[in-house]
């Protein structure tokens, strides 16, 4: 292993050492990397970059969510070295987390569309005050798993919570040519980031999640892993040295 696990592969592990095990889906017989669970001959870890930023992140994931391959909260957790990730339960609530809410160095806010929330939490700014560091509060889980995550956690009403605009989020997918409607939890992350002035993390973790979306794909088509593509490009320098191209 080349990295420290982050927070949601902790979590994985976790889960796997009380015996909870992922259900297998069809068609993915071929061995994982342990680290980036992407199909071995595709493996990512050499792609992973390092990078600085003043921001945390922590991520409220559901059970089944930990163990998905193609759950992009592990890459967020790849990039943002203060990160954190949390396995929602409705009446057990993890004393870790309250304590990271409370934490006086930090200023939380929780991400969430304003359109759901009374007007007058939602900021759409980042700008801690006393010289506190962002902490973005991600709740990785499907729009219905993250409304309930919402709704029912009192810990989170106190929370200012940090809305997207939609000309924000319309110039984002522009730039990055996003065909999908909806952006999946690490592109709403690199936003985040990109909005507390955490700009190299914010690039890093958008080229980190293209080259994560080709590999993993290289590997589910039976392709070869092409690094010749402008997202590894792109993430080259935040890696200590470009892995070698297969010839
Ligand atoms: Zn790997």
């Amino acid at each position: 292993m080349i990295h420290a696990p982050n927070a949601v592969a902790r979590l994985r592990d976790q889960r796997e050492d009380e015996g909870i095990k992922p259900i297998q889906a069809r068609g993915w017989r071929a061995p994982r990397c342990r680290d980036c669970r992407v199909i071995q001959s595709h493996c990512l870890c050499a792609w992973r970059p390092k990078v600085e930023s003043r921001s945390g992140v922590c991520l409220i994931m559901t059970g089944k969510e930990v163990f998905k391959p193609s759950n992009t909260g592990w890459l967020i957790a790849d990039v943002v070295r203060d990160n954190h990730a949390f396995i929602w339960s409705r009446t057990d609530t993890d004393e870790r987390l309250l304590a990271l809410l409370n934490d006086p160095q930090r200023q939380p806010y929780l991400v969430f569309p304003g359109e759901y929330v009374e007007p007058s939490r939602v900021t759409h700014t980042v700008t801690p005050d006393g010289g506190k560091r962002p902490l973005f509060i991600l709740l990785d889980a499907t729009w219905t798993e993250a409304r309930k995550i919402f709704r029912k956690s009192p810990y989170f009403d106190r929370l200012p919570i940090l809305s997207l605009l939609p000309d924000r989020l319309s110039r984002y997918r522009l730039r990055r040519s996003t065909r999908s409607e909806h952006l999946c939890t690490a592109e709403v992350a690199a936003l985040c980031l990109e909005l507390a002035g955490d700009s190299d993390a914010a690039s890093a973790l958008d080229a980190y999640f293209d080259v994560f979306s080709q590999h993993y794909l290289g590997a589910k088509q039976q392709r070869e892993v092409n690094v010749s593509t402008p997202a590894h490009a792109e993430l080259l320098p935040f890696i200590d040295a470009a892995p070698a191209v297969p010839a």
